[in-house]
């Protein structure tokens, strides 16, 4: 039996078992991984896909994190911000093609009218979709009162991803001021936890100066955080970001995929029941990313259904799949990646079964 073999079926992970998961050399190796990945999923949260339709609200932040392309010093950045009546649109369409779930996701703002405005607009989704859509929302970090007042306004999740769960990664990313702490984040993470939301987080995958061991206290970091729901990618570099001038260190885009399927794999065998996104980066470097994604354990899909005109100012990274796929070819293109991995779009609305376990006890 390959030593991976017994590691994956332990009952418990160590960082040591974690960090040589990782570091497997073999394609043969590293199908043990998944597969058993894929059992556990199938076993756990079966062999269903919940699709969350995304809107990328705003491209307008007011946060300069080195690695993001829309970061407020990228003057090569065309801004834009939706107005509420073409997100209503894309609700109306959203609901008419089955979803029961979206993802509002912009730039980060920290402000009365933004505050307001989001109130406003999960009312109004509220109304159209008759309470029946989960909204989750990926805007930040904001006040316990706001994330209060937002979730009584009908948002049920949030994601906010930590990026690197070590502190002193986090501050190589970040400008080193109050507007970029790791500390404040995890707060942040917590008061979402208490209030109530199904909380989510998620790191990059490949960064410059990241360790193989970095990544194995991520994945502690979410179990021990207990969280619900996790997207996490491989990290892509983005020519108008400070981050850009390591590009010469970083692995190889493809040993980054593959290192994202592993992350993935052992996060499933971590955490059972957990939901977890195939994400768009991994469908930028593999055109059937999104499907391997699905086929190393996770379980949600988000279909893109930012209006075309305003897809190729959301770039976070280079090369990012979908720019040119209207709302409809984003639909009909996510369910051929549902069919090709032989797997089934579920039609409820896929609250994370792991939060849903700790609130019967
Ligand atoms: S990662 Fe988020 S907060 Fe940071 S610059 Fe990009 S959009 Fe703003």
């Amino acid at each position: 039996m390959l030593p991976i073999q017994e590691i994956v079926e332990k009952e418990n992970l160590t960082k040591e078992d974690i960090v040589t998961l990782l570091t497997v050399k073999t394609k043969e190796e590293q199908d043990v991984l998944l597969q058993k990945a894929n059992a556990v999923k199938e076993q756990f949260v079966g062999k269903k896909v919940y699709l969350r339709g995304l809107i990328e609200l705003s491209n307008i932040c007011g946060k300069n994190c080195f690695y993001c392309g829309i970061r407020a010093e990228n003057n090569n950045t065309k801004r834009y911000n939706i107005p509420d009546e073409e997100v209503v649109e894309v609700i109306r369409f959203a609901k008419s093609n089955q979803f029961s779930s979206v993802v509002i996701q912009s730039g980060e703002l920290c402000n009365f009218a933004f505050t307001k405005r989001i109130t406003r607009l999960l009312e109004k989704i509220q109304n159209i979709s008759e309470e029946q859509f989960r909204v989750t929302l990926s805007l930040g970090e904001q006040s316990e009162e706001t994330y209060r007042e937002w979730y009584n306004a009908g948002a049920q999740r949030y994601l906010l991803r930590i990026e690197s769960s070590d502190r002193e990664l986090y501050r190589t990313l970040h400008p080193n001021n109050k507007l970029h702490d790791y500390e404040a984040r995890l707060k942040c993470l917590q008061v979402l936890k208490r209030i109530g939301y199904q909380a989510g987080t998620g790191v990059m995958i490949g960064l410059p100066f990241q360790t193989f061991e970095n990544l194995a206290d991520d994945l502690l970091f979410m179990k021990n955080l207990d969280i619900d729901m996790v997207g996490m990618g491989p990290y892509i570099e983005h020519e108008d970001t400070p981050l850009y001038q390591y590009r010469e260190s970083l692995l190889p885009i493809k040993d980054r995929f593959d290192l994202s399927l592993r992350m993935i794999a052992i996060l499933r065998i971590l955490m059972k029941d957990i939901n977890i996104a195939s994400t768009t980066a991994l469908q930028s470097i593999d055109p059937e990313g999104r499907e391997k994604g699905l086929l190393a354990g996770a379980n949600v899909l988000m279909p893109n259904l930012t209006p075309l005109k305003y897809r190729d100012n959301y770039m976070l990274y280079e090369n990012k799949p979908g720019v040119f796929q209207d709302e409809e070819e984003s639909v009909v293109y996510i369910k051929k990646v549902v069919n090709s991995a032989g797997e089934e779009i579920a039609q409820d609305y896929g609250d994370s079964l792991h939060f849903k376990k700790k609130r019967q006890f």
